[in-house]
């Protein structure tokens, strides 16, 4: 099983500020702005190619309540959504995760 699977699972703890039956959105381990949040489906596929329909119906779920969630995140001054796909976008856990980066003004380059 994934890491983020065991997360989702309570099997490794994590600092979760949100979860529904859908989803769970914690706080990076290794916090790469201010605000550094993972949005973690629970169903477990690597990235955005092992997309099925089934799956980006619920991401649209996700997306849609990360949108009435910005205020309490902290996020109200702007914030970034990263998924890293593979090798050359160095992903490190093969689970489908969206970043969320935000709390401060960010990079203006992006990579
Ligand atoms: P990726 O490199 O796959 O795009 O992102 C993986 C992210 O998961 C990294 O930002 C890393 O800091 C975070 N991460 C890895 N292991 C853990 C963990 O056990 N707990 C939390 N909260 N974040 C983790
Ligand atoms: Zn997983």
């Amino acid at each position: 099983m994934c890491i983020f699977c065991k997360i989702v699972n309570n099997e490794i703890p994590s600092d979760k500020v949100y979860e529904d039956e859908k989803m769970i959105i914690i706080k990076d381990i290794n916090p790469q702005a201010k605000k550094h949040y993972l949005m973690i489906p629970k169903a477990h596929f690597a990235d955005i190619t092992e997309m099925s329909k089934e799956n980006a119906l619920l991401m649209a779920d996700c997306f849609m309540k990360l949108a009435t969630m910005v205020d309490e995140l902290g996020l109200e001054d702007g914030f970034r959504l990263v998924s890293n796909k593979g090798v050359n976008g160095c992903q490190t856990v093969p689970h489908l995760h969206i970043h969320i980066l935000g709390g401060e003004k960010l990079d203006d380059k992006m990579c």
